[in-house]
């Protein structure tokens, strides 16, 4: 299962063959409670919620049989209170701080314009980072109507700020199956408004409308998707024939990956361990099970405190990296005795079984930053000699009949989004992502984009990290006419070609083949030998 999320049934399933929709026939609190439970894994996999605080309000009542109108008598919305307005507009402020490029993109975009006309569709995670982004699409001239992708991860305060700044919102913390469903409804479902681009995290809304209005897509520009799981339902659609608009997968966009996986896991694991367990890093001992862009970031923030880590992996290319940077290469049952911390982040399943789990030492904290429940074979202490005791929210002892007991936190899934925030730049590269694809998808001259799935064009995601580079008043070189000559570039980009990954693999190439030392010829044999 791919889970994501704080309380326990976050994440989401959510089955379109057997959906029945029947809005009037609401279930009982308690049947919507159950049914929260089950649904969906939708948007369960772009990596950038963040857990509402504030829920403040214990009103039971549900914002569907709620009358609410903002302050300006408008009513077209659907949130828990818009008496939070005010809390959610300082949050919004706050976030505005750490997104530095959509800020920008407004200032930038005075006068011009870019989305007059645009009526945006939505489905996201309603927070503060969200609203920093919508606020910036209305003010490019989008119209926007929106929904949550997710049932728990709406801030109410925020959801209210946006109600009261005039955005058609339907979403509050805690929703139903049958409330999510209805909310994606009421964005689309509209007198006299319909939706000409889409902007998904997902896939739900995308297959709301092809299921229910398909003739939709007759005005639809086009889809901006940003999860996995969306963009692999696009790419199902595109390969089927049945995509009949240009789509544009944020998700793969370099700036995306590589913020989301390397440097928000190197900030986020400190921040999720230390939460949950008070745990001091140094002199630690750790394994890291995996050393891909998760793995790296891992051992960097590990590394720096003091810790000392011992990385697992089936990649020679990888653990030779994790070589040259410092860490000792070991078999899982090498270390397991001795560590204090052992983390996943394989993206495989099985990497820590129960084998492993009986022979770690007393104490022993075992988590997972790896994007399914399945690395670590929690299943397997499930068994009647073992107790299980829950100590804090997402903090389980399991205690051996000998009194050993292992510390395992939020039950195997995520980490750091179990239990832990994301930071809002890297939320702030992913809008800035998704606001550009919106103006590329929106303007493009008819025909530069098919019925197909399109990563940001190379110069896009250069302007995205350039709209970036301020806050850090970095200073970039630019080349001169002499050099773009030479190196057969255009002064203003793109500086990469399209398969340039930015990623250490290519630069242990440029190592090894540089590299005089045999030691570094013999390596580069190895790797090249074995590829
Ligand atoms: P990656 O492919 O770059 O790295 C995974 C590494 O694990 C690879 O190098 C692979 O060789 C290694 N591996 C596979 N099986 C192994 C095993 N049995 N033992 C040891 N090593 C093994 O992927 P990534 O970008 O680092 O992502 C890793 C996982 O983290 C994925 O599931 C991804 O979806 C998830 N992810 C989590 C977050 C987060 O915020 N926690 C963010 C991004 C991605």
């Amino acid at each position: 299962g791919f889970e994501r999320g704080g309380a326990e049934g976050r994440s989401l399933h959510i089955q379109f063959a057997d959906q029945k929709q029947e809005f009037n026939k609401r279930p009982s609190k308690i049947g919507r409670r159950s049914l929260s439970r089950s649904i969906s894994q939708s948007s369960t996999d772009s990596y950038s919620s963040a857990a509402s605080y504030t829920d403040s309000s214990d009103d039971e009542t549900s914002p569907r049989d709620k009358q609410q109108k903002n302050s300006k008598g408008n009513g077209d919305f659907c949130i828990k209170n818009i008496k939070q307005a005010d809390f959610g507009r300082r949050e919004i402020e706050i976030a505005e701080q750490e997104m530095p490029a959509l800020m920008a993109l407004r200032k930038r975009a005075q006068g011009e314009k870019p989305l007059a006309g645009a009526k945006v569709v939505g489905c996201t995670h309603i927070t503060a980072q969200t609203a920093v982004l919508m606020e910036t699409l209305s003010a490019l001239g989008a119209q926007c109507r929106w929904a949550a992708c997710n049932i728990y991860s709406t801030q109410n305060e925020v959801a209210a700020a946006l109600a009261e700044g005039g955005f058609s919102v339907f979403a509050w913390k805690g929703e139903s199956e049958d409330d999510f469903w209805w909310c994606i409804d009421r964005c689309v479902n509209v007198e006299g408004w319909q939706p000409n681009m889409i902007l998904d995290d997902g896939g739900d809304l995308t297959h709301w409308i092809y299921k229910k209005y398909p003739n939709m897509f007759k005005k639809i520009k086009g889809i901006v998707e940003e999860s996995v799981t969306g963009v692999h339902r696009l790419y199902q659609l595109s390969k089927a024939g049945k995509l009949c608009v240009p789509a544009m997968n944020v998700n793969d966009s370099v700036t995306k990956q590589k913020f989301d996986n390397l440097y928000c896991c190197r900030e986020s694991i400190l921040d999720g361990l230390k939460r949950t367990t008070d745990v001091m890093f140094g002199g630690k001992q750790v394994v890291v099970c995996g050393y891909g862009e998760v793995g790296k970031g891992c051992c960097a923030a590990l590394k720096a405190m003091g810790s000392i880590v011992y990385v697992t992996e089936i990649d020679p290319i990888c653990a030779l990296q994790a070589c040259m940077d410092g860490f000792r290469l070991v078999k899982l049952n090498e270390v397991i005795r001795q560590v204090d911390i052992v983390i996943t982040c394989t993206g495989n399943k099985n990497v820590v079984v129960r084998e492993n789990l009986d022979r770690m030492k007393n104490s022993c904290i075992v988590c997972n930053m790896g994007h399914s429940n399945t690395e670590i074979d929690v299943a397997s202490l499930r068994t009647p000699e073992l107790t299980w005791e829950r100590v804090r929210s997402q903090v389980d002892h399991v205690i051996w009949p000998d009194g050993k007991r292992i510390v395992l936190l939020a039950e195997g899934r995520l980490l750091n989004l179990s239990c832990s925030t994301v930071p809002t730049f890297v939320l702030s590269i992913t809008a800035t992502t998704q606001a550009l694809a919106l103006i590329e998808l929106y303007n493009a001259p008819e025909g530069r984009y098919k019925q197909d799935v399109y990563l940001l064009p190379k110069k896009m995601d250069e302007y995205v990290a350039s709209l970036h580079l301020p806050t850090f008043d970095a200073h970039l070189t630019e080349l001169s006419d002499e050099q773009a000559k030479y190196l057969g570039l255009n002064k203003n980009g793109p500086f990469k070609p399209n398969y340039y990954r930015y990623v250490w693999k290519q630069q242990l190439w440029v190592w090894t083949i540089n590299a005089k030392l045999g030691i570094y010829v013999q390596l580069y044999t190895y790797v090249f030998n074995n590829y």
